[in-house]
């Protein structure tokens, strides 16, 4: 007889739409205080179906906390040069508090020389190098969205992440490697594998924490993962089958009862995603416009 599924879920929807109400309230504060609207750029290369769908939701949500939403459609075939001159004069508009460039880019543009353009003031995806050097020596830095909102969603479960093992698989620099990073700051003893790692599955079963972001559909299996862990399911992989394509995690979610919580696919770390940029552009602006005041919510 197969188990009850026991873990409780981490509803990334509504703790996303919480921290999106407090980033309006957030905005509403600074209109009221300065007469100025936090802004985002984001700048769309091509025609990448995902892509186009990504940026229109920031583009709604964005509006829809109270902010200015600039959005740059390029043809694919744009230059480098093309590209980084927008970028030069995004950097120099002072209506642009925060610069996304939607990954990926086609393959003929050069990803890192564009991510290093963007001001690191306004590097809401928080890709620069100067934002990865901030946040791997622990200061204040902008923190790619994903990887925050992850840390969010562990710290609203269990408050105190200080001492817990923790086994973060995936190690790119977009969502593995700054979320050990975070992890570490938390005072997690943190681990990280990836494709060449050996017995991943009994790493596994030594986490307290686990955040899985490879792209696999469903690769961590359920006795992979330790009884009372707290699994965070970054992976979003489309699953072709009988009927419609299915969405579905990096972790077996049916066979992963026994976890203390567990993310779903979708709803879990999704939308905090698209929060925490909003809560970064609220941030880069009162970085740029009034440093040293007013921490706002989303921090
Ligand atoms: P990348 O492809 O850049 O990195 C994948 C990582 O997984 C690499 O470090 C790779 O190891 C590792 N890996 C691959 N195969 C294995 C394996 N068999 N065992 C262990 N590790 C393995 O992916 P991203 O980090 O960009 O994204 C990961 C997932 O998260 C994707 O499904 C993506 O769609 C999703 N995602 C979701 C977001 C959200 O908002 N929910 C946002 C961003 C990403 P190696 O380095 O050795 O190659």
């Amino acid at each position: 007889m197969q188990k009850a599924f026991e873990a409780a879920l981490i509803d990334g929807k509504s703790l996303a739409a919480s921290l999106v109400e407090r980033i309006a309230g957030d905005v509403a504060v600074i209109k009221a205080e300065t007469g100025q609207t936090p802004g985002l750029a984001v700048v769309l290369v091509g025609e990448d179906p995902a892509s186009a769908v990504y940026v229109k939701s920031k583009h709604r949500q964005t509006e829809a906390a109270g902010m200015r939403s600039f959005v740059h459609r390029l043809p694919v075939d744009t230059t480098q040069d093309a590209l980084m001159s927008l970028l030069d004069q995004l950097n120099a508009d002072p209506a642009v508090n925060g610069i996304l460039v939607q990954l990926p880019l086609p393959p003929h543009l050069e990803a890192a020389e564009v991510i290093n353009a963007i001001n690191p003031a306004k590097d809401v995806d928080g890709f620069h190098i100067s934002n990865a050097g901030l946040l791997a020596t622990g200061q204040e830095a902008l923190v790619p969205c994903t990887p925050l909102g992850c840390t969010m969603l562990l710290k609203d479960r269990l408050s105190d992440l200080s001492g817990l093992n923790a086994l973060v698989i995936g190690k790119s620099n977009i969502v593995g490697k700054p979320m050990a990073q975070l992890l570490m700051a938390e005072n997690c003893t943190v681990t990280v594998a990836h494709s060449r790692t050996r017995n991943l599955p009994e790493l596994c079963r030594t986490a307290d924490i686990l955040v899985v972001a490879v792209g696999r559909p469903e690769m961590v299996r359920g006795d992979w993962i330790k009884p009372g862990a707290t699994v965070i399911d970054v992976g979003i992989n489309r699953v072709e089958g009988k009927g419609k394509p299915r969405i579905v995690g990096d972790v077996a979610f049916a066979e992963a009862g026994h976890a203390a919580a567990i993310t779903p696919v979708p709803g879990g770390v999704g939308p905090m995603t698209i929060a925490c940029l909003l809560a970064n552009t609220v941030t880069a602006f009162r970085r740029q416009n009034k440093p040293n005041t007013t921490r706002f919510a989303a921090e």
